[in-house]
């Protein structure tokens, strides 16, 4: 699936605890993280005494240059990597946020979407409160400021108590680090460890959205911050509690679908194992007469190993990618057809001539970029195209930090499988069904998932969402 006809990627958070260079590991952290988030990032980190913060538009390598991160030095840090997913993407809604307030100075991070943020921010601002961004998560900063409760743990738990959504949250004071996910677990969150130096004190925690992330550190694999849990690092040690009721996890099984990295453990499974589970799935469930098995890169990669090892067929790179596409291009005044695929993707005439060709990616969202990639393997000379993708359709939009099109854009919600075939040009065209695509990921076994956008039955209550931009949708 490419950048123009894709379900955006959320955001990603990170936090070290008790490192003489906190800033370098948030720093390389947030590039591990950059698959999560491309418009902006940030950091925020403490020397003990006040934090510092930086953010700004653009890439991670970019933003956190030799002189900011000198600046930034400190021993504790909190990162952000942000795709919009609630406000515009100007630099103001860029995280993490900072402020003081009656309980100090903190500074916030946060992957997900609140869902009730226009609700409680209408309130707020009924009373009197000022919101500097439009941003969700600015909600939450006003929240834990105005808690009658009087440590900053407790204002932090008072707060969560009162959200709703997806949230998956770091936070940072100056003698303290916090990371909490919301109730129902939507969104990742794990914990790991460095062990102390000779010299040093204590051991380093970090936390981070994907694990993929602590590899980069040197950080082993503790465990995910639980759903409802709220971890307190401060001069006292480690401390957690669960600060609300407990709900039914509902953790997003498009982590593992599309939006983690395979390299990274999620939810406490490897990513790499869904992935090709679903490949492999998907092989028995909707088998093809073909020569060989083409993924979409790099959607489709890790699905199309399995269903190549398990239906016995070569698997072959018959698209290629080009990973150096920036944002502008300027097109030749002669049309070229599909430009604006072509230019991310080319295929591999000597590999495809002739073929019978399984093409496997891992969701149709508008089915504008499939048609064109189906019809430019054609041209390469493919016989026959039998497209294969390793979810279910998607029918219906994201509330919980996903970006989502409209119910209206999402061709699977107005299209039946046939007339989807017939759209995007391909001789067959199957999706793994819901139970498959549960059987893979082992749902039930150490997680419950969300698949609210396969079935449209959302873990909470929402009005009817039809027409319902995800900030505007109101719990009923
Ligand atoms: Fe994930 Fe879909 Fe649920 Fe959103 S609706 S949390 S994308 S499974």
């Amino acid at each position: 699936m490419l950048s123009f006809d894709k379900f955006h990627d959320e955001c990603g958070v990170v936090a070290i605890y008790a490192h003489p260079e906190a800033e370098k590991l948030a720093y390389l952290s947030l590039h591990a993280l950059q698959h999560r988030g491309q418009e902006s990032a940030g950091m925020v980190t403490s020397n003990g005494m006040c934090l510092q913060s930086h953010r700004a538009m653009g890439l991670v390598a970019d933003i956190f240059t030799e002189e900011v991160l000198v600046r930034l030095h400190g021993n504790l840090a909190i990162g952000h990597t942000r795709y919009s997913t609630a406000g515009d993407s100007a630099l103001l809604n860029a995280q993490p946020i900072m402020v003081q307030s009656n309980k100090g100075m903190m500074a916030l991070a946060h992957n997900g979407n609140l869902v009730n943020a226009q609700e409680i921010r209408s309130r707020l601002e009924g009373q009197g409160s000022i919101f500097q961004t439009n941003s969700d998560t600015e909600v939450i900063v006003h929240l834990i400021a105005l808690s009658k409760e009087q440590t900053l743990p407790e204002a932090i738990a008072d707060a969560l108590r009162r959200v709703e959504g997806a949230f998956s949250l770091v936070m940072i004071s100056p003698d303290r680090v916090f990371a909490a996910r919301d109730p129902r677990g939507f969104r990742p969150l794990a914990m790991g460890r460095i062990p102390r130096q000779e010299g040093e004190k204590q051991d380093t925690i970090v936390f981070a959205s994907e694990t993929c992330a602590f590899d980069l550190i040197g950080a082993t694999y503790e465990r995910e911050v639980k759903p409802g849990e709220l971890v307190v690092l401060g001069p006292e040690g480690i401390t957690s509690r669960f600060y609300g009721a407990a709900a039914p996890q509902s953790s997003c099984i498009f982590e593992h679908v599309y939006f983690s990295r395979p390299d990274s453990t999620v939810f406490g499974r490897p990513v790499q194992v869904s992935r090709e589970n679903l490949g492999r799935q998907l092989a028995n469930e909707a088998p093809a007469e073909a020569d060989i098995v083409v993924p979409v890169p790099d959607s489709g990669v890790t699905a199309a190993m399995g269903y190549a090892a398990e239906s016995g067929l070569p698997f072959r790179f018959g698209l290629i990618r080009n990973h150096y596409v920036g944002r502008t291009f300027i097109e030749p005044r002669q049309n070229v057809r599909d430009f604006g695929v072509r230019l991310k993707l080319n295929p591999v005439r000597s590999l495809l001539e002739g073929k019978r060709v399984v093409l496997i990616d891992d969701s149709i969202v508008r089915g504008t970029t499939s048609r064109k990639i189906v019809r430019m393997i054609r041209a390469a000379g493919a016989k026959e195209v039998h497209m294969r993708i390793s979810c279910p359709p998607t029918i219906s939009p994201c509330f919980y930090g996903v970006d989502t099109p409209s119910k209206k854009e999402l061709i699977a919600a107005n299209k039946s499988v046939e007339e989807i075939r017939e759209y995007i040009g391909a001789d067959s065209l199957a999706y793994l069904s819901l139970e498959g695509l549960r059987k893979a990921c082992g749902d039930g076994e150490k997680t419950n998932y969300c698949t609210a956008c396969y079935t449209g039955k959302y873990p909470t209550n929402w009005v009817d969402v039809e027409e319902i931009q995800p900030a505007a949708v109101v719990k009923r």
